[in-house]
């Protein structure tokens, strides 16, 4: 059973959809005791999960019971939030009408980073995973809503071709639309009404986490949500500071408080991650080989520590980002695996509740609906690169002047790679364009 559904999984090009895009196929050839559906969305200001759950409710218990089969798993939770009506009731239903007695829903407090692979197996299971470690090691597989919908459809023989993303922030109508994967992030911006502020910048993804893009980038099967945020916004002056004035800011301002540290999820889950230690550290030298620098390696960059710890407007997860970065350029690899008995005893109260979030992010103007649409998205071109994912790029096996329907098979995974992904036309039309970065197909 599990090498039919990993070998449909694989032809169908599934990845992470919440997250790096790490191959589906290869992180469900395993053998573990609980599938999680991630389902919490704790990103501020995204929608598309919540209400992915209540449209898609049966296929998404479905998506889950296919990788429970896949890994032996002899139980699966659904963890989402109360406050996902909809989707609460539409699950609570179909588990119900299916007879599903191995699947139940898990209610996941309203916190920021509640959809952290490891807060999540915490919250959910209990156990806790080792610092710098997978849920895999506690016999736990953590895939997201959207991910499970497309194992689901994977084994109807569907590939992957769409993405479900909000659009939303300083747009005149925040929207959640279904949207073909190589569609121009403008074009959605577009859609959506347009910016309502000048300047602005585009993020890829929540406000916490999220990447400042390009708006003539690509959506991918990555795509977190479409964000548009005034240019000078805080959080976007904090993505866009140059590194150098980190570390200098570092230097001069760092009062070594702590609040960084007790604001880190990591941290209140035991690990040895001391963002505060690294801040002190960066002020003195050379980034190199030490045992706090190497810490970094187990900062998940969530942002809380900068965006909700500290009050002096510095950036441990810029920090840990650039440290993790020249590491690795070095060749050191993260040296601390150790397994926490316990999280730390005040955790609870220094969880942070979402609302206080985005009322400290200064984006409670944002914080609307963004209803999911079933307009039909109009795209004359998509550009779709060639690596969406963790692993080696896709090889085209098309060429320019071939038609090609939606979910054909237009670039495969190189023969010799360990890792890599499928990809599949996401509308039909021509091959305009092949490079050793993307494949452009335009409408005829
Ligand atoms: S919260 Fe800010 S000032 Fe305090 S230790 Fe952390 S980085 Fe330094
Ligand atoms: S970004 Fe900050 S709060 Fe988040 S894991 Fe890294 S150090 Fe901890």
């Amino acid at each position: 059973m599990r090498d039919e559904i990993v070998a449909a999984v694989k032809a169908a090009g599934v990845v992470g959809a919440g997250g790096a895009g790490f191959p589906t196929h290869v992180k469900i050839n395993a053998s573990v005791e609980i599938v999680i559906a991630n389902g919490a969305e704790c990103e501020p200001l995204l929608r598309a999960d919540q209400q992915l759950m209540a449209k898609l409710s049966t296929k998404l218990i479905l998506g889950l019971k296919t990788v429970m089969l896949a890994t032996g798993a002899r139980q699966g939770y659904i963890g989402l939030k109360r406050k996902y009506e909809e989707a609460v009731s539409n699950l609570q239903r179909d588990i119900k009408e299916m007879g599903e007695t191995s699947i139940q829903l898990f209610f996941l407090p309203d916190i920021y980073p509640a959809g952290d692979e490891q807060v999540l197996v915490h919250e959910v299971t209990g156990k806790i995973v080792p610092e710098g470690g997978i849920p895999l090691q506690v016999g736990v597989v953590v895939s997201n809503v959207q991910t499970l919908v497309n194992v689901a459809n994977a084994l109807e023989g569907k590939a992957v071709t769409d993405k479900y993303v909000t659009i939303g922030g300083a747009v005149k109508k925040p929207v959640t639309l279904k949207v073909p994967i190589g569609i121009k992030v403008q074009e959605l911006i577009n859609i959506a009404g347009g910016a309502v502020v000048e300047p602005y910048a585009v993020i890829d993804g929540g406000p916490m986490m999220g990447k400042v893009i390009d708006p003539n980038s690509p959506v991918t099967k990555t795509t977190g949500g479409i964000l548009v945020l005034p240019l000078d916004q805080s959080l976007v002056t904090n993505k866009n500071t140059p590194w150098q004035m980190i570390v200098n800011r570092a230097k001069a301002v760092c009062c070594n408080c702590l609040a960084c540290t007790e604001a880190c999820p990591r941290n209140l889950l035991g690990h040895s991650l001391e963002p505060h230690r690294v801040m002190q550290a960066i002020g003195k030298g050379q980034i190199g080989e030490s045992e706090i620098y190497s810490r970094a390696f187990l900062c998940s960059e969530c942002g809380a520590c900068d965006t909700y710890g500290c009050t002096m407007g510095l950036s441990p997860r810029r920090v840990n980002a650039e440290i993790k970065k020249q590491l690795s350029k070095q060749g050191i690899k993260n040296p601390h695996h150790a397994k926490p008995q316990q999280v730390r005893t005040n955790r609870e109260y220094h969880l942070i509740p979402t609302k206080r979030l985005i009322a400290r992010l200064g984006i409670s103007a944002y914080d609307v609906k963004a209803p999911l649409s079933d307009q039909e998205v109009p795209v004359r071109e998509v550009k779709l690169p060639l690596s969406q994912h963790i692993g080696a790029p896709a090889l085209p096996v098309v060429k320019v002047g071939d038609n090609v329907t939606k979910g054909d098979l237009i670039a495969v995974i190189p023969e010799r790679a360990s890792l890599g992904v499928n990809l599949h036309a996401s509308i039909s039309g021509q091959i305009v364009m092949v490079d050793n970065h993307c494949i452009g197909i335009r409408k005829v």
